[in-house]
């Protein structure tokens, strides 16, 4: 089960969203600022606990894309 974590802030995409990453991406893309989310069975989930921090918030493209929006 992967361990996800929220960025705080929000990614200079063209939606703006506050993106949902797993750990491993997170650090990947050495984001500093986040919130942990936890271990969760998904992405949609990760997601679903992350909108308690921010209501935009989004799955990354990359690490979670069955929670992507745009
Ligand atoms: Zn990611």
């Amino acid at each position: 089960m992967p361990y996800y974590c929220v960025n705080k802030n929000q990614t200079l995409n063209p939606g703006l969203h506050h993106e949902v990453h797993t750990h491993e991406h997170a650090n990947t893309l050495k984001i500093r600022e986040s919130i942990d989310l936890g271990w969760h069975a998904s992405e949609t989930d990760a997601v679903r606990y992350a909108k308690v921090y921010y209501s935009d918030a989004d799955g990354c493209a990359v690490c979670c894309p069955k929670a992507h929006r745009g």
